[in-house]
């Protein structure tokens, strides 16, 4: 067996120890004589697997009681409109720094009223807007943010001015990847497809005296965070197998890893690496700011898209995998999610190197 080095932006590099122990009890779970997949989700077994998962992740987040923890369905596409169905009354106010939130202002502007604080959009997303709180329409009930911007590899370092609003972030990409203050939040919401499993199940925490503001009889039950929030989410069949696969990256952050300081450490190590290489490169460059650098996905280019499309084929063969860049940036996406090793990092950079001095 040979397992490729993969920097896919999601679904992504899942640890090896989370794939081995959903390997072992594949068959068998803990027993039962059934895999998870294949037992009912009103069963014991299968509470005791959504209680672990959901309690591993509020100990690894610090997350407090006074916040409810769902996995939904329908990935961080839905949220992008049941955010604003639960939340908004008068009107959203949006940041705009990518493909991401400029799907969630399309589905919001649906709903209701949406004021776009800020764009990047002229700079090609390669910097985080510097907002004020007068840059904030008066009339809207939150700030909605994608704190780490997966296509053109931008990360929010501080969170923006929210005076008297709720803020709202889609962590989909750097969810876990650092300790967060979790009460500096109204609402989190993360597909697991980047960084805690795999793709079908979406992780909400949201502050639980939330749950009281949208009317309920106008709210499709499936749409509802009360609903969910009641039921525990369990209101239909939940996606069983990905809570699992979340639960057991949990666990592995915990045990493993031992949290999310020692989890930012690696992380921030292996992203030192990689840009400190870019930059002293001749080769290669990464056009984002700075100071708002992803942690997890790193996009760059050589300069010419022959080369580039010559990289990412020779890469293929080094077994360096998913390593082409979005097509609205070019050129090549590092994604350096938790489960992406040092050694897949080293790897890369010694790959990058031996193809710069090649091709000078
Ligand atoms: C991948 C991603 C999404 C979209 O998730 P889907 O599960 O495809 O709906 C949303 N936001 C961010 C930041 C992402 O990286």
């Amino acid at each position: 067996m040979t397992r490729v080095y993969n920097f896919a932006a999601g679904p992504a590099a899942i640890p090896e120890w989370v794939l081995k122990k959903a390997q072992a009890e594949m068959l068998d779970y803990h027993g039962s004589g059934m895999s998870v997949m294949e037992m009912s989700h009103r069963s014991a077994e299968f509470k005791e697997i959504i209680d672990n998962a959901k309690a591993s992740l509020r100990r690894l987040m610090n997350i407090p009681e006074d916040y409810d923890i769902l996995f939904l369905q329908g990935g961080g596409s839905t949220q992008f409109f049941m955010v604003a169905l639960n939340l908004l009354q008068n009107g959203a106010d949006i940041i705009d720094t990518g493909q991401w939130t400029k799907k969630a202002i399309k589905e919001q502007k649906k709903i209701g009223y949406v004021h776009v604080a800020a764009s990047s959009k002229e700079d090609n997303y390669t910097y985080i807007p510097k907002i004020k709180q007068e840059d904030l329409d008066p009339k809207t009930d939150y700030v909605y943010i994608c704190e780490n911007n997966t296509i053109f590899g931008t990360k929010y370092k501080q969170l923006p001015p929210h005076d008297g609003k709720l803020l709202v972030a889609d962590l989909s990409s750097c969810i876990c990847s650092e300790p967060v203050d979790v009460t500096k939040y109204d609402l989190i919401f993360a597909g697991a497809q980047k960084n805690m499993g795999p793709a079908g199940v979406t992780i909400v925490i949201l502050k639980k005296e939330l749950l009281d503001r949208a009317d309920q009889d106008k709210l499709p039950s499936m749409l509802s965070y009360k609903v969910h929030a009641e039921k525990d989410s369990m209101f239909n069949t939940p996606p069983t197998w990905g809570i699992y696969m979340v639960g057991l990256t949990c666990q592995w952050l915990e045990e493993v890893i031992g949290g999310l300081e020692n989890m930012e450490k690696i992380n921030q190590r292996k992203a030192k690496k990689l840009y400190d290489y870019i930059d002293n490169s001749k080769l290669y460059t990464n056009n984002v700011n700075k100071e708002d650098r992803s942690l997890m996905n790193v996009p760059f280019v050589t300069g010419d898209d022959e080369l580039d499309k010559k990289f990412v084929a020779e890469a293929k063969k080094a077994g360096i995998a998913n390593i082409k860049g979005h097509r609205s940036v070019g050129g090549m996406r590092a994604s350096i999610y938790n489960a992406v090793t040092e050694e897949a990092v080293d790897y890369l950079i010694d790959f990058m190197k031996k193809f710069e001095k090649e091709n000078a």
